[in-house]
């Protein structure tokens, strides 16, 4: 990889210093916004020309993540790049790191893409995850052992919000799910009893600084995150020290650099299924900011994109500090009447509302188009304010 950015960027200099980043959805588009409050100019490679992202940057370059000429030009523009999603081929990072500092490398950013690979890293680490098995033969497939069932069979690959997986109780279930994934390569995963799921944001830098947002708990409907929730005692705190420690040294143990989001299950102990797994478990990392991050926009000193900012250009990590509880809600498509766009006027009279839209033009199911903070003096008033809002935007309780 190129050497990492100099450290004295001379910001508010005579020269144009532009970051550059892969993908332009709404991750993309918020990480621009913060670049641009510094001073950077910024360019967006995305083959949509109404990218969120690619809207409000200085450049955009619209062509194909793995286009030669794209990323060349990406590359000339910018000078350290970044990624917004998981899925932009590795490949196209190695390339662009071959003359420009790339964060996160590809080497981490292709861990992340591939589930096998990203189970034997946390293994590697001492993080426990759930019992799995490979599935990408059919004599893998015929010697699953017994104890996986009922389990979740999930592609290796290319997965998000809960797409690419089948919930499967019996051997002859998972035979027939793995045959509707046209015998793609899989990964089982035992069922595991939840008793709710979280997340940690880190940051580490190219020095080996590391920071954490503090722990996020978060409720999912339909395999999408619907609600974040972030104040002392979400969690308890031992449970959320111990999934600190983890993250960190799965960023750690990848010598990662950039944003790194790292999701855990907490296990519910009373059921025989959790068994031997010490109460949490890892699921998954997403090599950026995550979604369940949203809320460090109006709640923290420091956003995740200001930190993925700093982890980019090498400048100072400074360990954030949320100086507010906070409850996200994610404004889904769903949420869109046929005719027009939901009652926004209620919502942000309702005090300590924070709306963020991302310029999506076209609302959808599933799709997401905004997300909602909500900020205020204590949880009990968070709570009361995000639940009324939650009634006035159709959002089921929590
Ligand atoms: P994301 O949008 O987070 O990338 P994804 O498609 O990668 O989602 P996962 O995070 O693997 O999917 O799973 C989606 C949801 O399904 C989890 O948040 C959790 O609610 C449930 N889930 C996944 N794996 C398990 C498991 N082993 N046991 C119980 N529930 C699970
Ligand atoms: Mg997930």
């Amino acid at each position: 990889m190129a050497e990492p950015m100099a450290a004295h960027v001379e910001l508010g200099g005579e020269k144009e210093i532009t970051l550059g980043v892969m993908g332009g959805g709404q991750l993309g588009r918020m990480f621009v916004h913060a670049a641009q409050r510094m001073g950077f100019f910024t360019a967006v490679l995305d083959p949509d020309a109404h990218s969120p992202a690619g809207r409000v940057s200085h450049h955009h370059i619209h062509t194909a993540y793995t286009d030669p000429d794209g990323l060349a030009r990406l590359a000339q523009v910018a000078q350290a790049i970044t990624t917004e999603f998981e899925n932009v081929p590795a490949p196209a990072l190695a390339e662009l790191a071959r003359s420009r500092p790339v964060a996160p490398a590809a080497a981490c950013v292709a861990i992340a893409q591939d589930r096998a690979a990203e189970k034997a890293h946390f293994v590697r680490c001492g993080v426990p995850c759930a019992p799995y098995a490979v599935i990408e033969t059919a004599d893998q497939l015929a010697v699953v052992p017994a104890n996986l069932l009922p389990g979740i069979l999930k592609t290796t690959r290319m997965g998000y919000d809960g797409k690419g997986q089948a919930r499967v109780r019996t051997h002859d279930e998972l035979v027939q799910a793995w045959s509707a994934m046209q015998m793609v390569p899989c990964v089982l995963e035992k069922m595991l009893p939840l008793q709710l799921e979280c997340s940690v944001i880190v940051a580490r830098g190219a020095d080996g600084t590391c920071v954490n947002l503090p722990l996020q708990r978060n409720l999912h409907r339909d395999g999408i995150l619907a609600v974040t929730e972030v104040y002392a005692g979400n969690v308890p705190e031992a449970l959320a020290q111990r999934a600190i420690a983890a993250a960190r040294s799965i960023a750690q143990g990848l010598d990662y650099v950039g944003v790194l989001c790292v999701e855990f299950f907490v296990l519910d102990e009373a059921d025989p299924a959790a068994q031997g797994l010490g109460g949490l478990v890892v699921n998954e990392m997403a090599p950026r900011p995550h979604n369940s991050g949203h809320y460090s926009m109006d709640a923290c000193d420091l956003s995740q994109f200001d930190l993925q900012v700093r982890t980019l250009a090498n400048l100072p990590l400074v360990q954030p500090r949320q100086h507010s509880p906070a409850i996200m809600l994610n404004l889904l498509g769903d949420l869109w009447p046929a005719d027009g766009v939901p009652p926004w006027a209620q919502v942000l009279a309702l005090p300590g509302t924070h709306l963020h839209l991302y310029g999506k033009l076209k609302a959808s199911k599933g799709r997401k188009m905004g997300h909602l903070n909500i900020t205020g003096s204590s949880i009990e008033a968070v709570r009361s304010t995000a639940l009324h809002a939650a009634q006035i935007l159709g959002i089921a309780a929590f």
